[in-house]
Formats: structure tokens, sequence, C-alpha cells
């Protein structure tokens, strides 16, 4: 009776999972038969026959814990740059159970890329001329994240290479930093328009709705997690709320680092993130580039930057 129990219940678990797109789930038995937690959650035959042989009466409980793909069991062990690991104190190295090397983070990069150039999980996936994923360094201390891209970017499939993106080289210039030095990315990855219809006219650009940044976010997640910088920095309020999680405004999120929390990954060692404004309203209002540069100075105080030779 128990035995016919436990096969529905790993059917049922066979069809939940294949209708799982992209996570894993653990399946973890009651707390006092933790020698029966399986290893994985794909109930293969053999798994099956691993359940356990239930008494009469007894109540198996099940949970399921969603669980990131790109975290693999060993990631949960914290590996510390000491002598022993070999790590330097400011390695870029992720440190994670799966150590990101430069060459691995290039290669998840590139990967989650082309993912994103093929992606229509939402319909600026319709419209757009050229998905936007992202650039720059890959070990990047710093991380600047807009809303999505805009009509220049939609052509040439590079974030912020506009008049909103020239203004940006030159906050990072002030900074004493190189673009190349950073990582450059944007929450939507596709030009969102408020005439989808047109995408070849001037003046169609508008920010990503609470769809489609939801539908989005998971990229911005991941290459977050990846790349690990000590900082980012939100660009907008649009930027500044999704990342944050606060409704809060601009004006009231601004001022202060936030320990950043990601819903679908977990960051392999801890990120703060600023909110500051963004280039496109810097050049809509100049007098807020006092307020942007005290914002950069944070920064820079905590990554030891003068900032550009006079
Ligand atoms: S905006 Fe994001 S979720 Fe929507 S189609 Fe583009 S890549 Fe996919």
């Amino acid at each position: 009776m128990a035995q016919d129990s436990l096969r529905r219940l790993a059917g049922e678990l066979r069809r939940f999972i294949a209708n799982q797109e992209e996570d894993e789930f653990i399946l973890t038995a009651a707390p006092q038969r933790a020698a029966d937690i399986l290893p994985s959650a794909s109930v293969q035959p053999a798994a099956q026959e691993a359940l356990p042989k239930m008494p009469e009466g007894e109540t198996l409980t099940v949970e399921f814990t969603r669980k990131p793909k790109s975290i693999t069991p060993s990631a949960a062990v914290e590996v510390q740059p000491t002598a022993e690991t070999g790590l330097a104190a400011d390695s870029q190295i992720s440190l994670s159970g799966s150590l990101m090397t430069t060459a691995q983070k290039t290669t998840a990069l590139a990967e989650l890329a082309e993912t994103i150039k093929s992606c229509t999980r939402c319909p600026l996936g319709s419209s757009r001329l050229n998905a936007v994923p992202g650039e720059g360094n890959v070990d990047a201390d710093l991380m600047f994240v807009g809303e999505g891209p805009g009509f220049d970017e939609d052509r040439q499939g590079r974030p912020f290479v506009g008049r909103a993106g020239q203004l940006l080289d030159k906050m990072i210039a002030a900074m004493g930093l190189k673009r190349e030095q950073v990582f450059i990315a944007n929450i939507a990855k596709c030009h969102p328009m408020t005439d989808p219809l047109h995408p070849e006219k001037h003046g169609n650009d508008r920010a990503p709705n609470a769809e489609e940044i939801a539908c989005c976010r998971k990229y911005i997640e991941k290459q977050i997690s990846i790349i690990c910088p000590k900082y980012v920095v939100a660009l907008g309020g649009v930027s500044a709320k999704a990342l944050i999680a606060d409704a809060k405004s601009l004006g009231a999120l601004r001022g202060k680092f936030y320990d950043l929390h990601l819903d679908s990954v977990t960051l392999p060692r801890p990120v703060k993130i600023l909110a500051t404004f963004h280039p496109a309203a810097l050049l809509r209002n100049p007098g807020w580039k006092k307020d942007a540069w005290l914002d950069l100075q944070m920064v820079m105080a905590e990554l030891g930057l003068k900032g550009a030779a006079k």
C-alpha cells in the first residue's frame, strides 16, 4: 500500500519536474529520514528503488526546494582566500564551490549572450533589431546596470552607445577607469518601444514594464553572479527599484549601499549596490550631475579610485 503511494508520488514528481523549464529541484524526505534524501529530483528507476519502505500509516513529507541550475552542490562550500587555497584576498576568481576562472566566466557569459540573442520570452523579442546582452570586463569590480537598450543600442547590439552612453563613458573616465575595465548591461536585453510596429522611428524609447523586467531579470542576475563584481551601480530608478527590490523613489534609494540579493541565483560572495541617475536623465537635467558625481565618489572611495588625473 505504502509502496503504491510512493510510486504514485514518484510519477507525480516526474510530471512536475518535466514541466519545469530550467530549474532543478531538491527532493527532501521528512526530517527524520534525512538519510533518505535523494541526490537530485530527477527520479530515475534506480532512485525509485531507493525510496524508503514506509510502514503502514506513516506519512512521508516531501519538500521542494528551488535550486538554481548553475549552482552545483559543491557551490555551498565556501572557499576562503588563504595560503592553503592559494587565492589572493583580492582574487578575481569567484569564491564559489565552482571556482570560475576568467576563461570560464568568458565562456559562461558568451553562452548566456547566445541564449539572450535567441530569446523571445517576452514581446520585446519580436520587435527588437538586436538583443543587447551587455559587454565589458568579465573580472570587473564594478558593473553598471541600466534599464534597457534604446535606438542606437538596438541597431548596434551594444549597451550605452548613444548620447547617454557617451556621457556614461565620461562618468567612468572621471572615476579614473576605462569603459573596458567595467561591465555594462541592462535589466531588459531588448529595446522597449512605445511603437513596436515602427522600430525605425527615433524617440521610440520607453522603460521596460514590470512584466518585461520579470521575464528578463534572470539574465542580468546570471550575469552578475558570473562576473561577481564588488559593486553594482544601478543607473536610474527602474534598474534601482528592480535590483534593490524596493519601490521607493530613486531619490529615496540614493546615497547608501545595499546588499544585493538576487531572486534566481546565489551570489558566490557579497555584492553591494548603489543607485544613481541614468545618464539619459542627466542629459535632460544637467543640474543633477553634481549629485550623480557624489554617488560615484562613494564607489570610488570603496574601490580606492582617485579619479581621472587633472
Ligand atoms: S527582453 Fe529579455 S525576456 Fe524579453 S525577449 Fe528580450 S531577452 Fe527575452
